[in-house]
């Protein structure tokens, strides 16, 4: 066959981790054993075999203790083990400003701001549209039940980036009342990263930002202190980590805006039949017994990540995206949704192999899928984002939700979608390769 693919030659990409192989012959053997080519780190990321057997062996070797408990060699252990990780996501994260807790992830983090963030009547809620399902929600139900206004900032087309002017018109119109913005720091869909940091300024000390982490944390270095958000989230398991911990992150100049989530032991000094007494510390934010494993877990994660670099790991991610997206353009039938440059966004690359109205994302998906390339298709949680970047107008989507609501089949509602892949720092340019040469053939055969 024909091909339009340029095979990559190591030596031009230069941004590539120098020991990939070795990364991935000691940490993501299970690649190889099974034969699979993994492009789905937007969706869930792979674990180093050195962090699990790190685990494997804390878990193996250490009687278990309570965090709760205090005058026992165990409980001091568990202590001392969760302040170890709270310090390396402050390290990590540069979040000497804020306050650090341990959720169950972004969605829970999400859902925490979102519910204890007090909206009043007069406030209002910025939501972008580039907002991933789970920051839209519950904050949106929250505002609204309290009488406060929601805002959508628009994004421009094709490309996919915020349209700041406009966010700069809705933050300026409204003097009085809270400002929360809602938004996600790398998208999801189209890999676009917001500049927080302009968002920051024009948006003046008045409004509160609750900063979406979960695609940023994992492919480039973050500094909290630097962007200065309000709140901000994060899923260890996007990040190499475990499944089921995360984290919120308060900055200590607006703690008094955010209540704890839920209450219990450990978080009241004293309570009587009628008082309750909370300690200041960050105890009131983590009642109840935590996922203590998933903590010294996702410390060791951090640890590994540290040792390799958050910027030689953007370097790869950034060097294979790049190269993956440059040959995707040259195969005919291919549109791309999102950015078609490589600037400030991450490897994460929605696209079609024909027009989205042709509905057959998922027939790609599957097809790559018997091919051992795993990817994502769909509309990726980001229901109204995906919408825009597909080109269907918005009263259209507003159409299908509404009769959706009155009780046409979802079936027929339900929005096209696309097909994703998203690479990670153990993904190699050979991977990406094969993925185009499958997808140049599928796009033949159309
Ligand atoms: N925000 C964004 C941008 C995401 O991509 C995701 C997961 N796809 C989430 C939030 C939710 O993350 P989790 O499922 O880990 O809570």
């Amino acid at each position: 066959m024909l091909t339009v693919i340029e095979r990559p030659e190591r030596m031009n990409l230069r941004g590539l981790l120098p020991n990939i192989d070795k990364i991935r012959s000691r940490d993501f053997p299970l690649f190889e054993k099974y034969g699979r080519i993994y492009l789905d780190s937007t969706a869930t990321s792979q674990e180093p075999q050195s962090v699990k057997d790190k685990m494997y062996e804390y878990r193996s070797t250490h009687i278990r203790g309570s965090n709760h408990s205090k005058n026992s060699a165990e409980a001091r252990e568990a202590q001392q083990r969760q302040e170890e990780s709270r310090e390396k996501l402050k390290q990590f994260f540069g979040s000497y400003n804020y306050l650090t807790g341990f959720t169950a992830g972004t969605t829970d983090s999400s859902n925490w701001v979102a519910t204890r963030f007090p909206f009043e009547k007069g406030d209002v809620l910025v939501i972008t549209e580039a907002e991933h399902n789970s920051q839209i929600l519950t904050a949106r139900n929250m505002a609204r039940e309290k009488g406060a206004d929601v805002y959508y900032v628009p994004v421009n087309l094709p490309d996919g980036r915020l349209d700041l002017e406009r966010f700069r018109k809705i933050a300026s119109q409204r003097k009085k009342g809270k400002i929360l913005l809602d938004l996600v720091h790398a998208s999801n869909v189209s890999g676009v990263i917001n500049p927080v940091e302009e968002i920051r300024e024009i948006l003046g000390n008045r409004g509160f930002i609750y900063l979406d982490m979960a695609q940023s944390a994992g492919h480039i270095p973050i500094n909290l202190d630097k962007l200065d958000v309000d709140f901000a989230g994060l899923s260890a398991h996007k990040i190499y980590g475990p499944t089921g911990i995360g984290a919120v992150f308060i900055n200590k100049k607006s703690q008094r805006y955010i209540t704890n989530r839920i209450s219990g032991g450990s978080a009241v000094d004293l309570i009587s039949e009628w008082f309750t007494n909370s300690p200041k510390s960050q105890a009131r934010f983590e009642p109840g017994t935590q996922n203590l494993e998933g903590v010294i877990e996702f410390g060791f994660v951090l640890d590994y990540l540290k040792e390799i670099g958050m910027d030689k790991i953007e370097a790869h991610d950034q060097e294979v995206g790049k190269y993956f997206l440059g040959q995707l353009l040259k195969i005919p039938g291919v549109n791309i949704y999102g950015p078609t440059d490589f600037k400030n966004r991450t490897s994460t690359i929605a696209f079609n192999v024909g027009s989205y109205k042709r509905k057959n994302y998922d027939k790609v998906a599957q097809e790559l899928d018997k091919e051992g390339i795993s990817l994502r298709d769909g509309c990726f949680c980001a229901h109204i984002y995906a919408a825009q970047l597909l080109g269907i107008p918005k009263i259209l989507n507003d159409a299908r939700a509404g009769l959706m609501k009155i009780g046409v089949s979802a079936e027929l509602m339900k929005l096209p979608g696309a097909v994703r892949a998203s690479f990670a720092f153990y993904n190699t340019p050979e991977e990406a390769y094969t993925a185009l040469t499958k997808i140049e053939k599928i796009a033949k055969n159309d």
